[in-house]
């Protein structure tokens, strides 16, 4: 048992780094973990603090270190909870308490923040006027003043009414109070239904949403607190059913959280939870400044609201009672955090649901191989809808083999058939979605003469070409100019291998000259709100084909949208990554999902080199059992997650000497380390990493896997002591990735 504690006694996010150090009297060793308040010494007074770390090593002299007074009596509050989740997400990822702490705590605003309130008011005008001719009557000319403006304008800017109306924040507290006005503040989406009062549901469930809700309600009427699986094709009506199970948590007094990617939390969404719960919602994404993310944090403490939607980081919500979270499309990479400490959501909500007596709902058309790996090893629980709401059809799906269009003279990226559809729907007024697989598609350079490839001079990639006239690096952002001829044999015949999103517009509008067409790429959504006006402006039909990457196969409804077409398929299925299958199946099947979501059927064209992989076959069936069925016979042959468990050890220097040799070091220690273990081991490295150098840092891993994760914790957690103080190790950063889901 530890000896020390490490107790922080302010928990905001710039003073976590301060901790005190006391000893821990033997009589409660026990009961103290991290996570625990206790109570301290503190100078002169007693306070109270939170135990973060504990340690055998004494941070100063052993006989001025004094013993914490006791565990602090009362109920545990949420700061507990979360710090001892900081405590779970170390040991299980890797890395320091700091860097857990921080993840999970958010930072207390540091600025005063700039927010746009107005002032409605809420009477009409006959009422309005009642009250003018009271206030008129009272001399209140302050109040009389704004009420004027108000009956005039309706509503007002807050700040103007401050400072150009010169009316004090207490008169506009005393209106309010009076039910005569209201407060609403416009940023962070707050209220971003201004006279949307919810208006009563009256949606009911059809009968596979109400068997998967009561299911789910039963267990947590029971007292019983699992993970559920839903695995529901697109358009069966899994958000209905989250929401259902919402308010029936909400109705037991308790919160939910929603996690949902953040591509994916666009208006439409987020509407719709408006629509049904009101502003007892609130909404985090990461256009949020610090401060206003640390404001909606503080109302979920407070009561403020009973429902958070966002992506990934909304999971630290301190909610008083948490009962629910939910995970929508769980498949979804951008779970998993890219930075240390290397999370999954999925995990962290589990345990954090287990903490607090919650359960965990997952969802997905595509649910990854883990999650239904899980589910069918009973881990979690499988629920399924496996009809479209009104039992609309998926759509019919075609694969064309694009070997073949070129043997028949087609040089097109359209093929036959696709360019037939399109002009079918375009003759129709119907709308057509073109999907560019981007993944592993870099818009390289190279030259045809010698095959010399232009890379980047810091990063071991090839650079993009780019709109501009240049060569970008997509890993530090180097540029150069498109280069005229080959810079190493003088050959004119340089030229980019793949067209890009911009091209195949132009090439598609050459095709259609009277097609209006919308472009959505990283180039077209970089402002602050391109992405929802490019999706709305389809929405409204501005447009009759929407041009775009994986951005647009997420989530969205569009009714009109009748054809889907998939240019180049499996260049998903080139990446270095034992994914790259899910991950082509995933993306398939989400844009074929597209196609048909509202009165007319959809159909999707899959234009392939590769027609008889498997990921595109079962795309095309839209067969998600087939397609588990091959992958989880790979991963048990080569031992991959989820049959297995993976750790990736990361070894990055500028110095390329420094960091070999400690990267060979480290594998022996490893060595050492899986001698001494009964299970069987796998160690594969040193090697240098997929891209082995970026932006002049030098990249190796080390990958171990083998069947139990705490036989992997393990091995960090001897790593961590080896490398600590080690001075190899001084210029050499040492990281943890577990079960990476993407660029290792
Ligand atoms: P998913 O989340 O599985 O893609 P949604 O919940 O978005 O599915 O449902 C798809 C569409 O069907 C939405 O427009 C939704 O409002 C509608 N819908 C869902 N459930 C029902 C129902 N029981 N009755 C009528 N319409 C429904
Ligand atoms: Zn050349
Ligand atoms: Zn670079």
């Amino acid at each position: 048992m530890a000896r020390y504690a490490n107790v922080i006694v302010d928990i905001s996010h710039e003073k976590l780094d301060k901790t005190f150090q006391y000893a821990i009297p033997e009589d409660i060793a026990a009961d103290i973990h991290v996570g625990v308040q206790v109570d301290i010494p503190f100078g002169s007074r007693t306070i109270s603090g939170y135990v973060v770390e504990l340690t055998d090593i004494p941070e100063y002299d052993v006989s001025k270190i004094k013993p914490l007074i006791g565990i602090k009596a009362g109920s545990v509050p949420m700061e507990s909870k979360l710090i001892t989740l900081a405590g779970w997400i170390k040991r299980n990822y890797g890395s320091t308490m700091n860097q857990a702490l921080k993840t999970v705590i958010p930072i207390k605003k540091k600025t005063k923040e700039i927010r746009k309130r107005t002032i409605y008011l809420k009477l009409n005008e006959i009422q309005a006027r009642e009250k003018l001719a009271l206030f008129e009557a009272k001399h209140q000319t302050a109040r009389a003043r704004l009420l004027r403006e108000l009956i005039d304008q309706n509503e007002l800017d807050y700040s103007v009414v401050t400072s150009k109306l010169n009316i004090s924040v207490a008169v506009i507290k005393a209106l309010e109070e009076q039910g005569i006005i209201t407060v609403s503040d416009e940023k962070s989406f707050r209220n971003p239904v201004k006279h949307l009062q919810s208006k009563g549901y009256n949606l009911v469930l059809n009968e596979n949403q109400r068997m998967v809700v009561d299911s789910i309600m039963k267990d947590i009427n029971d007292g019983c607190h699992n993970t559920y699986l839903i695995k529901g094709v697109t358009g069966s009506g899994k958000t209905e059913v989250y929401m259902e199970l919402i308010a029936n948590v909400l109705a037991k007094g308790q919160q939910a959280i929603v996690l949902i990617p953040e591509i994916a939390l666009t208006y439409q969404t987020v509407m719709r939870f408006y629509n049904r719960f009101g502003d007892r919602v609130s909404i985090i994404n990461s256009r949020l400044s610090q401060g206003e993310r640390y404001d909606q944090f503080e109302r979920a403490k407070t009561g403020d609201i009973d429902i958070m939607i966002g992506p990934r980081s909304a999971l630290f919500t301190p909610f008083p009672n948490l009962g629910l979270i939910i995970i929508d499309e769980e498949h979804e990479n951008s779970y998993k955090s890219e930075s240390v400490p290397r999370y999954h959501a999925r995990e962290v909500a589990i345990e954090y649901a287990r903490m607090n007596n919650a359960s965990v709902v997952l969802g997905s058309a595509t649910p990854s191989v883990d999650s239904y790996y899980n589910a069918k090893n009973g881990k979690y629980k499988l629920l399924e809808l496996n009809q479209r709401v009104e039992e609309k059809p998926l759509p019919d799906c075609e694969v064309i083999d694009l070997r073949q269009e070129l043997k028949n003279g087609n040089r097109s990226i359209l093929s036959e058939r696709l360019q037939e559809l399109m002009e079918d729907r375009l003759k129709k007024g119907q709308q057509t979605m073109l999907f560019i697989n981007r993944r592993g598609m870099s818009g390289f350079m190279s030259c045809r003469a010698c095959g010399y490839v232009v890379k980047c001079p810091h990063c071991d990639v090839s650079l993009s070409q780019h709109n501009n006239g240049r060569m970008v690096c997509h890993y530090c952002g180097y540029e150069e100019p498109v280069p005229v001829v080959c810079p190493s044999c003088g050959s004119k015949y340089i030229s980019g291998f793949k067209a890009g999103t911009q091209k195949i517009e132009q090439m598609v509008q050459n095709r259609f000259p009277t097609a209006r067409i919308l472009r959505m790429d990283f180039d077209t959504t970089r402002t602050k709100d391109s992405y929802e006006k490019i999706l709305q402006a389809f929405s409204n039909r501005e447009a009759d084909i929407l041009i775009g990457t994986q951005m647009i196969v997420k989530g969205h409804d569009f009714p009109n949208v009748t054809l889907v077409g998939v240019l180049a398929a499996d260049m998903s299925l080139h990446v270095s990554d034992f994914h790259s299958a899910e991950r082509t199946f995933e993306l398939l099947t989400q844009a074929v999902g597209r196609a048909g979501r509202g009165r007319e059927p959809g159909q999707a064209v899959i234009q392939t080199y590769d027609p008889d992989n498997f990921s595109i076959e079962t795309a095309r069936k839209q067969d998600y059992e087939a397609f588990y069925s091959q992958e989880i016979e790979y991963r048990q042959m080569l031992f991959y997650p989820p049959v297995w468990n993976l750790l990736v050890i990361h070894i990055q220097s500028v110095n390329q000497n420094s960091n070999d040799i400690a990267a060979e070091k480290l594998a022996l220690c490893c060595d050492e380390l899986i001698k001494n273990l009964d299970e069987r081991v796998q160690l594969v490295g040193p090697a240098d990493a997929v891209v082995s150098r970026v932006n002049d840092v030098y990249r190796k891993v080390i990958y171990i896997k083998t069947k139990e994760y705490d036989t992997l914790v393990d091995i960090k957690d001897n790593i961590e002591k080896y490398v600590k103080d080690n001075p190899l190790y001084k210029n050499v950063s040492v990281q943890f990735d577990f079960n990476p889901t993407s660029g290792f």
